[in-house]
């Protein structure tokens, strides 16, 4: 049996008694003890970017021994000075690369913390121990404690295991218990879904107050992690992680944990007030998670300032603009930005010609070249690539890109495309493959190796998506050089600043209405600048790539939000 440090310090926890009988429902996972590192697996750990000393605890300093004559040292470069002062902050989620990933928010689970430390803040990161995890992470972790839970309504209990593992200065606590997270897959359907996250939101909470660490702030994303802030200021109220303010970030407000308002009541047996019209409950007969945690947050944020705006209406609002309106006063956007080391086209090892600004314009063309022939397109370096990289779904606007692609091809231009999703799509996209033989090529499959390659490769890529938290393809494209198409739409309108040809600006050709001819225009601007003014076309080129797309900027703002909510 599992030995339990100590009592947790919520009110609801208490040591676990006695061995859990055969028919409980709760499991317990096998604790592996502590263990000293050897070397081979501290090289290893190293590889995986993994590091074992713990930020939090630095080592005291030894001084170093005096020698007769000191050798004369070149001057170090001074260190930036941190901005202060240092916060603490709890990330609370449901998924994180490289541990799990299914969208992007694992993408700023994985990369906000980090930036956050150079910003002076303190991070921890809690996300549920799925099976799925890689084993050689599950292999770094190390036991940090357990105890049980009191969850449901009818005063069952569940076991919460905490597993740490520290990486690049954030400390990952995974909950650990495996009956809800023993699935193959994150996430598999609301069914099972919403009593997993209801277990993990009250979980995370319970195992700060175990761990005694009250951070200033409570950063919690996406519906999974929405009723901590219910929680927090419910159940938790009279315990110490209650002095934390909260911070609720939306993702993509299209999913929002809806289930009828009796299971939701069992799971969390959370107080009768909650399930009110202005909190949790929706349509009178439905709890939804994210509008109950929009309640209850201190500060909301979602992924850029326009789609913040565009939530609010009820186009976008997703049946929540109302609410969101309602709490326009604490809604904020700070747009995402993309990890500058993994996309670094001077050093991207799946590119056929790896360059820089100093030589990407010669650079692209055998890019180009290679693209071509790995996808079995016509070879010619003069003609213009379009690139489109996306999940096929309706959210995309893959229905305009449909609508126009006969239009493009005019013996001067190609199209390739790299997706997977909805078989309407993949079925279109194959369509014009076999009509538009060596001008169009679409590769349905995720393949990343690809994905570099295209980014690289193209001359632009296409983004006309419905709707667009942020979007990352339109940031990787600047990067890479690859001059972006988009709507005008959330974050594509927040990044992508629209040529003028008048005084030579811009990154990149936008379109504001959803509507195919639109689409066709922008493209078509796009295609007279690069047959008939490449000059100009090449130094955006050089503007797409000198652009700052780095978290740096973003992990600012956070960090002034933090600031915001405990001076
Ligand atoms: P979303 O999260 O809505 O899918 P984003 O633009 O935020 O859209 O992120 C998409 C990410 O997934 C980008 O990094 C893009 O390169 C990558 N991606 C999308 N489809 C594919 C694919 N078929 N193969 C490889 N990478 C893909």
């Amino acid at each position: 049996m599992p030995k339990i440090d100590s009592i947790a310090s919520s009110n609801k926890i208490e040591k676990p008694q006695k061995q859990v009988s055969p028919n409980s429902r709760t499991r317990r996972s096998v604790r592996p003890e502590p263990a000293m590192k050897l070397p081979e697996e501290l090289k290893k750990l190293k590889e995986d970017l993994v590091e074992e000393t713990p930020a939090e605890e630095p080592k005291p300093e030894v001084p170093a021994p005096v020698a007769e004559k000191a050798p004369v040292e070149e001057p170090k470069p001074a260190k930036p000075e941190l901005p202060q002062p240092r916060r603490s902050v709890v990330f609370i989620g449901s998924e994180c690369y490289p541990f799990v990933k299914t969208g992007g928010l694992g993408d700023v689970m994985y990369a906000l913390p980090r930036a956050l430390t150079k910003q002076n803040c303190d991070v921890k990161v809690i996300l549920p121990k799925y099976k799925c995890i890689p084993q050689k992470y599950q292999d770094l972790m190390v036991y940090r404690g357990a105890f049980e839970m009191d969850l449901c309504s009818d005063g069952r209990r569940f076991y919460v295991g905490i597993m740490e593992l520290v990486m690049d200065g954030v400390v990952y606590d995974f909950i650990d218990n495996e009956e809800f997270f023993s699935y193959g897959n994150p996430y598999t359907n609301l069914v099972d879904d919403i009593p997993k996250f209801c277990y993990f939101g009250k979980a995370a909470l319970a195992a700060l107050n175990y761990m005694d660490w009250i951070p200033d702030v409570i950063h919690c994303h996406d519906w999974q992690a929405a009723l901590v802030p219910v929680y927090l200021r419910t159940l938790f109220a009279g315990t110490k992680i209650n002095s934390a303010k909260v911070m609720l970030t939306i993702h993509n407000l299209r999913f929002q944990g809806v289930y009828n308002i009796e299971t939701i009541k069992y799971w969390t047996n959370l107080p009768d007030f909650v399930f009110n019209k202005d909190a949790l409950t929706q349509n009178w007969v439905d709890a939804n998670m994210l509008k109950g945690g929009l309640t209850y947050a201190n500060l909301i944020t979602t992924v850029s300032g326009t789609y913040a705006n565009e939530i609010q209406t009820p186009f976008y609002g997703e049946g929540l603009d109302a609410h969101l309106r309602y709490h326009a006063g604490k809604l904020r956007g700070i747009v995402n930005g993309i990890d500058v080391e993994l996309w670094d086209s001077s050093t991207d090892k799946l590119l056929a010609e790896p360059y820089s600004a100093k030589d990407v314009i010669e650079k692209k063309k055998a890019n180009k070249l290679a693209l071509q022939e790995q996808l079995g397109l016509e070879q010619d370096e003069n003609k213009m690539v379009l690139g489109l990289i996306s999940r096929l779904t309706n959210q995309k606007g893959l229905d305009l890109v449909n609508d126009v692609l006969p239009s493009l091809i005019d013996g001067n231009t190609q199209v390739v495309v790299l997706g997977t999703g909805d078989r309407q799509y993949e079925d279109a996209f194959r369509y014009f493959e076999n009509e538009y033989r060596g001008q169009v090529c679409s590769y349905i499959a995720y393949d990343e190796g690809l994905a570099h390659r295209i980014y690289a490769g193209s001359d632009a890529l296409l983004v006309p998506s419905l709707f667009e938290p942020c979007g990352l393809t339109q940031l990787i494209a600047m990067r890479y050089g690859t001059v972006p198409i988009v709507r005008e739409t959330g974050g594509l309108k927040d990044t992508v600043l629209p040529y003028n040809m008048f005084i030579n600006e811009g990154n990149g050709y936008t379109f504001d209405r959803y509507e195919s001819g639109l689409l066709l225009d922008a493209i078509n601007r796009a295609k007279t600048l690069y047959f008939t003014g490449r000059q100009y076309w090449d130094e955006m080129v050089l503007r797409d790539m000198a652009k700052d797309v780095s978290w740096e900027n973003s992990a600012r703002h956070y960090r002034a939000l933090y600031l915001e909510l405990k001076p």
